[in-house]
């Protein structure tokens, strides 16, 4: 029996009145296991109708009441972990505790939200002039959306909505309709810790219901994660209507290994980096650059007997490495990019196509794949595969393995591994990547950091999390006042200065 899926505005969930509808499937059985609706333009502009309303009540309670709503959500998410975990994995094919990852890093940035409080604090100078202070506060913009990918349904909605609510703002977020059923059941708990009905609101949908929040006054911002193409259509977009917009896109994020590096760590971080979550994280690492040719033979080898022996299964049962892949086209996608590789020259090393699970036969599963002398200039190295292929890339020296990552259209994440503190030191100085990692496989900052790579990763000024967030979440105002007012220094034609 398929399930039918809901929206969830003004506080409740709130069934599809399109007709239209997308199919969510169980990509370790690769069976339809629900329906979810894709909002009009109309079902979209009712539930920013109810954000409009809500935010009013929201955005005029004090920072540290809205914060105890937050602490109370991450009190419930807690309760309810394991059963969004089982969730998620469900929809989106990541392993049970690959899916507690996920949440666990959305809660850390609510986590962070909730010193609200102290991060809207504003400015303030005292006797800027003869009886004047300055002061600026930061104000909730209003209304703000979020469109959100597929492969972190917890944790990116709340990146985005932990501080957007915190600053006082009402929430429309578009989740991916891959697996939608984590962000509903984050919008039930909103409800259930206290948010005012229609501050987070929940519209499923396509490119109608984007573009109805992209083309709608009332949105103050828009957050988006996800492919390169969208999210710059969606920033172009988003400035074309006036609005303030954050946009992250796709990556091919490098894994230089020096040779004074300590290979065997190297090549466990590159398994885990390359192979976790089936390869489907904007920070896996897909591309191994190892600098000589000693230190590339060597590295192949242990890469070849590590992913040799990787669990691939269903993502509910235990003992599984990764899971299936999202959708039966993404695993037609990457086994394309395969071919093609192997077609330009790249160096098969182990082949991940044709996987088959006992018991699991419609799944959408691939195994790992390994190439090795892929060059710079093969589809394989260019593009975002997003799938468990890891390449090797021989680099003859240092300088070379670092024009290769900064060269790279895009530069979402980075790593180095290396004993040799002034190597490390040089690389983090002159890579041309927004995130680095210094023997840390994925390097994803922490969440009192901000998060955003540079280039075609990411197009918009400010980061996701971190002190960004609470800048690209509300406006600045600034107030210049004078007291005593009964100051009189009579009509002056120049403009006031310090001088
Ligand atoms: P996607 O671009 O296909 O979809 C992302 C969102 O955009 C979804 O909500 C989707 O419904 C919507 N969308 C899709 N097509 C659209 C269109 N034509 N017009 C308007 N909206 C549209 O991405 P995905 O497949 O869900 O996610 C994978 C991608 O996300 C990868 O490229 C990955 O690198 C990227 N990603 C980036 C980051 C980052 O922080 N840089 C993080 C996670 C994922």
């Amino acid at each position: 029996m398929v399930r039918e899926l809901s929206h969830f505005v003004g506080g409740k969930l709130t069934a599809g009145t399109s007709g239209r509808f997308g199919d969510v499937f169980d990509p370790s059985t690769g069976e339809v296991q629900a329906r979810v609706p894709l909002a009009s333009s109309d079902e979209v502009r009712a539930a920013i109708d109810l954000a409009v309303v809500g935010q009013q009540i929201w955005g005029d309670m004090n920072p540290q009441a809205r914060a105890r709503v937050l602490t109370r959500f991450l009190a419930l998410v807690e309760r309810d972990r394991d059963d969004l975990a089982r969730l998620l994995s469900s929809e989106h094919g990541k392993t049970f505790d690959d899916a507690k990852g996920d949440i666990q890093r959305g809660v850390e940035v609510v986590e962070f939200a909730v010193g609200a409080p102290h991060l809207l604090k504003g400015e303030y100078t005292s006797g800027a002039g003869r009886g004047i202070d300055v002061y600026s506060m930061r104000q909730p913009l209003g209304v703000v959306a979020g469109i959100t990918p597929f492969n972190f349904p917890a944790m990116i909605p709340l990146w985005q909505a932990g501080p957007a609510l915190a600053c006082g703002n009402a929430f429309v977020l578009k989740p991916s309709e891959r697996d939608p059923s984590v962000p509903l059941r984050l919008a039930e708990l909103f409800t259930e810790a206290g948010l005012p009905d229609g501050v987070f609101s929940v519209v499923n949908g396509d490119k109608e219901a984007v573009d109805a929040l992209l083309f709608d006054d009332r949105i103050q911002a828009v957050g988006f994660v996800g492919s390169t193409p969208i999210a710059h259509y969606i920033h172009t977009t988003a400035a074309d209507q006036g609005k303030r917009s954050q946009c992250f896109g796709g990556a091919k994020n490098h894994m230089i290994v020096m040779p004074d590096a300590d290979l065997d760590q190297a090549a466990d971080a590159l398994i885990g980096a390359g192979y976790g979550s089936a390869g489907e994280r904007c920070m896996a690492i897909s591309v191994a650059v190892p600098v000589g040719q000693e230190t590339a033979d060597a590295l192949a080898a242990k890469l070849m007997e590590r992913a040799r022996a990787l669990t691939v299964g269903p993502a509910l049962e235990p003992g599984m490495d990764y899971g299936p892949l999202v959708t039966a086209a993404a695993v037609e996608r990457v086994s394309g990019y395969i071919a093609q590789a192997i077609d330009q020259g790249a160096e098969l090393l182990l082949d991940g196509r044709g996987l088959v699970v006992p018991g699991h036969e419609n799944g959408f599963y691939l195994g790992p794949t390994l190439f090795d002398r892929v060059t710079t200039d093969m589809t394989i190295y260019r593009e975002e595969v997003f799938g468990p292929v890891l390449i090797i890339a021989r680099a003859d020296d240092y300088e070379a393995a670092l024009a290769m990552a900064s060269d790279h259209e895009y530069g979402n994440g980075v790593s180095i591994f290396t004993r040799d503190g002034d190597t490390a030191r040089d690389f983090a100085a002159r890579v041309q990547v927004g995130m680095v990692g210094v023997n840390v496989p994925i390097p994803v900052p922490i969440a009192y950091h901000t998060f955003g790579g540079w280039k075609k990763s990411m197009f918009g000024d400010l980061n996701q999390h971190g002190p960004d967030s609470f800048r690209f979440y509300t406006k600045t105002k600034t107030v210049t006042s004078r007291w005593p007012s009964g100051i009189r220094e009579g009509a002056s034609f120049v403009i006031p200065t310090m001088s």
